[in-house]
């Protein structure tokens, strides 16, 4: 399957998409966790992009694209994938079909998680990130076990810097400028399904989980 994941920040895309990887075996695309590890690695890369996620700001599109398109290149994609991220612009979304054209394939489904603006931010500010294994955690809806240290791979967790008040802010403001219109762009192309994320993990999960079974390929 070919997925596409799409919502504003702090929808719940990560935490699904942990799920929909796992349950239908497919690789986990998320270009927010790509550009994470390239400011981590410490290379030249890492510390421009670290200028646009500290800002709230979007990549540029002539770098997400060419990371994507090196990603979606490789073998574990053959078979299926799932973008979380990506596409955030137009220019963006165009790209991706000239790359799966030119690998001879299509997406089956881009899923939508909506959800109310006052939900986003409290589930941004109480987001938590294992530092080891990139591991999603809430302190209120999904804590881990034990404060601070992750249940999978007992690595320390952090909060992101971009999880602050005013950087939240221009995301979401950024997500509604340039994120949003891209919702009609598949709308109009069959392919959009609304997902409601203003409940639990689980009920999203289900939601979800019978959605793509119906569409499975
Ligand atoms: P969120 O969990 O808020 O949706 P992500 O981890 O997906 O955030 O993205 C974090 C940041 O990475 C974004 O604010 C942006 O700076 C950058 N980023 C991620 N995906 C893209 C993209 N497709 N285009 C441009 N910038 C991106
Ligand atoms: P996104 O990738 O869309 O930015 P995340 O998956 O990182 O969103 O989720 C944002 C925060 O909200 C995380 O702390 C996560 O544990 C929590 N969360 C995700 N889905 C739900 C939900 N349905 N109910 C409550 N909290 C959630
Ligand atoms: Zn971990």
């Amino acid at each position: 399957m070919r997925i596409l994941l799409m919502g504003p920040p702090g929808a719940g895309k990560g935490t699904q998409a942990a799920k929909i990887a796992e349950h239908f075996g497919i690789p986990h695309i998320s270009t927010g966790d790509i550009f994470r590890a390239a400011i981590n690695s410490g290379s030249e890369l890492g510390r421009k992009l670290k200028q646009f996620l500290d800002a709230g700001k979007l990549v540029p599109d002539e770098v997400t694209i060419a990371v994507v398109r090196e990603r979606l290149e490789q073998p574990d994609c053959e078979n299926g994938f799932l973008l979380d991220g990506f596409p955030r612009t137009i220019p963006q979304a165009e790209a991706l079909d000239q790359i799966l054209r030119e690998m001879g394939t299509e997406l089956d489904i881009v899923l939508n998680i909506s959800v109310a603006p006052e939900i986003i931010v409290q589930r941004l500010s109480g987001r938590r990130i294992c530092r080891n294994c990139g591991a999603t955690y809430h302190v209120k809806f999904q804590p881990p076990k034990h404060p601070g240290v992750c249940d999978r791979c007992g690595g320390k967790l952090y909060q992101r810097s971009d999880d602050n008040e005013e950087t939240v802010k221009e995301r979401l403001d950024v997500y509604t400028k340039q994120t949003a219109p891209l919702l009609d762009y598949y709308r109009k192309r069959g392919l959009l399904t609304q997902v409601d994320g203003n409940q639990s993990i689980d009920q999203v999960w289900s939601e979800i989980e019978r959605t793509l079974r119906s569409i499975k390929k």
